[in-house]
């Protein structure tokens, strides 16, 4: 969708840091980090709500989350998708943030 943040991201018209990529899905870190590490796990269809994805897209990101634990060494962390403005979406396209949840103890968040 032409106008569509997260599908400009997609064909890189709009820079970010990607972290993985495969056919189907892209995972990305967020531009306004809540912790550090912060990343947004998105389908590469185009769809406002989680109804709108395929569910051969939708199968692809738990999998993505898990090597990114992986890759990161995250132990602790939370996944977060919002559907609708009462529920906090503000862009368009459907993402799945990870939100690491640093270690108090080593200062980094
Ligand atoms: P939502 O509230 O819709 O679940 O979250 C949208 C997220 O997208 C926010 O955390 C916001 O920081 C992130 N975001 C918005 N625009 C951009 C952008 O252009 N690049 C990146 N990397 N993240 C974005
Ligand atoms: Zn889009």
């Amino acid at each position: 969708m032409a106008a569509c943040i997260f599908c400009k991201i997609i064909k890189g018209d709009i820079p970010s840091f990607k972290l993985f990529e495969s056919d189907k899905v892209l995972a990305f870190l967020d531009i306004e980090p809540l912790s550090r590490g912060h990343a947004l796990v998105i389908p590469k269809h185009h769809g406002a709500k989680l109804t709108d994805i395929p569910d051969d897209q939708l199968s692809e990101i738990l999998p993505v989350v898990k090597k990114l634990a992986s890759a990161t060494g995250a132990e602790n962390y939370n996944l977060l998708q919002n559907n609708g403005r009462l529920a906090h979406q503000v862009v368009d396209h459907v993402h799945f943030h990870m939100i690491p949840k640093p270690n108090p103890e080593e200062g980094m968040g």
